[in-house]
């Protein structure tokens, strides 16, 4: 017994997710999508699908008026609001409940007691959960507020009670920053959840985050799934996610969830839920606190998936249809590990990274799963959260689920916007995560969030670039079309690395053989099977596989568990002068990401004025126009990559 039809209110991943639920249990799913989604992977798969506005999610996504009326138009039976977004809006639980749909989570009260991080502390401390101390803040002014943080003592941290994400926190460790602290948190606060009001906490120095799954039925049965590390974090932001916690043993495991347990029972639980708890090494034994309740499906719910063999999104239809928990307690037995990391579209620094998705290759094998928003050829739009994709492993142990994470990671490829990737391999590699010692401190203490020095680009993945782009027939808007078979004698072929340009002297050697020149070196290459994307080639004797793919100016290589992007500079001092544009001060000076662009084609422009942002080497770099005149020509639209060299703006004086 299920819905008929369900609307899933979000995007990208978790909607897909639920979507491919939703298939299993011949439940009609409806997708929303914005204007910038129109394409979108989840809106392909859905049965039905409807837009909700235009690309800003507090237009579309976070639309709630836009979403009433899509319930009411398609006649939904339910909705299911997968996590960020709505998911914990009290108010569109309420106003779909209104429209005549079953809401798939917890009471509109039960979220209000626990969406507010003071008023869940409360609810805690009345469960007999131990929380972190702290100041709840109320009506305080910041004298008050102050005087209180003396009291805690420093280090404290300042949070947002409306808090989510990792946003609107500040550690505090001197009293002198502590008012510019609660300024800015308070700031942040209310421009993300449009309330400003902060509280206290003592900072727990270098805590594990171990979190407890919670499911309700509504007929007083609440279970707990046992519970996940979640301690590895960027900007308080999970990054890499594990069930069990390798810190916990039976006696702690046990009381843990059963606080976790308590305190679902005491807000009325219903659905599933995640209770989050601070854990600190004490020195007669670990204490745990209690952090905040999470009223929705989690981002990491598959981690406890594939330990407890229970599908949530299904068991969350289940108890939403009104139907009681299938299973007792007793019943629930983790077995073996899980790990997952999240798959960013972000650089090294963490920023968002948009534009084609050229290549998206997630690993396979056995005990490996992948939860993907997104396909090849997708646009990463730069309005939402960046995550594409979850990769998730189970073995039947830790050492073995972590081996099976990096070869993984390894064979993991992704060409178009750049990626966490590297870090998660940094992660995944170190001795310290495969001994299970993670804590909130991780990436900091083993200084992995900063990216590593240049590693030389290996000989072959310049011979790889050089192999497919004269093994391709031309087309007009491609880079390959600089290098169709056709060309006799030599070919010089460019690639950009950084601030490197390198040079591949090509001739044909006879069939599909390839003498290629490099650094003075030669090498015969054997195309046997040039793709896109899967290159197979034969090097000095050696087979290679490889995927290469190329857009705007841009060739990505992945070979030998690294993704190479390389630039396609052209010739040296062209300049399009004899159309009458000129192109001074609007060329990109490296390979790198159109931000923004401020300007369209036809626009009169003034002398100074801003037209363009691109992001190189991590940082933004503003375009303005060196005279006034007309925007001619703008290749590159945002999010698209520009190769070094690219001319950015056309501008006719
Ligand atoms: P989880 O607790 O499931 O690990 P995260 O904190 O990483 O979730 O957030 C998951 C997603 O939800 C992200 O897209 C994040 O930006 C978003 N998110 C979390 N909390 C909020 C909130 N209160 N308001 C808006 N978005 C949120
Ligand atoms: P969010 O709603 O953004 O998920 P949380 O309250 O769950 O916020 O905290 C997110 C992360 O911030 C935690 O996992 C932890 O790393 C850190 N954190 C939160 N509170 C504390 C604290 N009192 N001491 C130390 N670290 C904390
Ligand atoms: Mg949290």
């Amino acid at each position: 017994m299920s819905f008929g039809k369900l609307l899933i209110a979000n995007r990208g991943e978790i909607a897909v997710r639920i979507i491919r639920a939703c298939r299993e249990l011949g439940v009609r799913s409806v997708a929303v999508y914005s204007t910038a989604d129109a394409e979108a992977l989840h809106r392909r798969l859905a049965d039905e699908a409807h837009h909700v506005g235009p690309a800003p999610a507090a237009e579309s996504y976070l639309n709630v008026d836009s979403m009433v009326s899509v319930i009411r138009e398609c006649g939904a039976e339910a909705v299911h609001p997968g996590y960020g977004f709505l998911a914990e809006s009290a108010a569109f639980a309420r106003a779909a409940e209104g429209a005549g749909a079953v809401w798939v989570g917890p009471s509109p009260e039960a979220m209000d007691l626990v969406g507010d991080k003071v008023r869940a502390k409360e609810l805690a401390r009345r469960a007999d959960v131990p929380t972190v101390p702290g100041f709840d803040g109320e009506g305080a002014d910041e004298q008050r507020l102050a005087e209180e943080a003396e009291n805690i003592g420093y280090p404290v941290l300042v949070k947002a009670s409306a808090g989510g994400g990792g946003r609107g926190m500040r550690a505090v460790s001197r009293p002198e920053d502590f008012a510019e602290a609660v300024r800015g948190a308070s700031r942040e606060a209310e421009a993300a959840f449009g309330d400003g009001s902060v509280f206290l906490e003592k900072l727990i120095q270098d805590p594990r985050h171990v979190e407890v799954q919670v499911v309700g039925d509504g007929y007083g049965n609440v279970l707990h799934l046992g519970e996940r590390e979640c301690s590895i974090q960027r900007r308080h932001q999970k990054v890499v996610e594990e069930a069990p916690s390798p810190a916990l043993d039976p006696e702690l495991r046990a009381e843990i969830c059963a606080a976790a347990v308590r305190l679902a029972r005491e807000a009325g639980y219903r659905n599933a839920g995640t209770v989050e708890f601070l854990l600190q090494r004490g020195e007669a034994g670990d204490d745990f606190y209690f952090l905040e309740m999470n009223a929705r499906l989690q981002v990491e719910h598959p981690v406890t998936e594939l330990v407890t063999g229970l599908d949530l999104v299904h068991l969350q239809l289940a108890v939403a249809a009104g139907e009681k928990l299938p299973i007792p307690q007793a019943e629930i037995s983790p077995r073996g590990s899980a790990i997952e990391v999240r798959l960013y579209a972000e650089d090294e620094n963490g920023l968002p990274s948009g534009g084609r998705l050229l290549d998206f290759n997630p690993p396979q094998g056995p005990g490996v799963r992948n939860d993907a928003g997104v396909a090849p050829g997708d646009e990463v739009p730069l309005d939402y959260d960046p995550m594409l994709a979850k990769l998730i492993v189970w073995a039947p142990d830790r050492p073995t689920a972590v081996r099976r994470l990096r070869s993984s990671l390894a064979d993991y490829e992704v060409s178009g916007p750049t990626t966490n990737l590297p870090l998660l391999r940094r992660i995944a590699a170190h001795p310290a995560f495969a001994a299970g010692e993670t804590t909130t401190g991780f990436l900091e203490r083993h200084r992995l969030s900063e990216p590593p020095a240049n590693k030389p680009i290996p000989r072959e993945a310049l011979l790889l670039a050089a192999a497919a782009e004269l093994s391709r027939p031309p087309t007009s808007t491609d880079p390959f079309s600089a290098g169709p078979w056709r060309l006799l004698g030599a070919t010089r072929l460019r690639y950009a690395a950084g601030p490197h340009t390198h040079e591949v002297l090509a001739e044909r050697a006879g069939g599909k053989r390839l003498l290629l020149r490099l650094d003075g070196n030669e090498t015969v290459v054997d195309v046997r099977h040039a793709g896109p994307p899967d290159l197979r080639v034969v090097i000095d004797d050696s087979p290679v596989s490889a995927r290469v793919s190329a857009e705007d100016g841009m060739i990505f290589v992945s070979y030998g568990g690294e993704t190479y992007p390389f630039g396609k500079p052209g010739p040296p001092g062209v300049e399009d002068s004899a159309s009458g544009t000129t192109a001074a001060g609007l060329v990109a000076p490296m390979p790198g990401t159109v931000v923004r662009v401020l300007v369209s084609v036809g626009d009169e422009v003034e002398e100074g004025q801003l037209l363009l942002v691109l992001e190189a080497m991590k940082m933004e770099q503003p375009f303005t126009a060196p005279h006034a005149g007309r925007v001619k020509s703008l290749p590159y639209k945002e999010g698209s990559l520009a190769p070094g060299g690219a001319v950015l703006v056309g501008l006719e004086e």
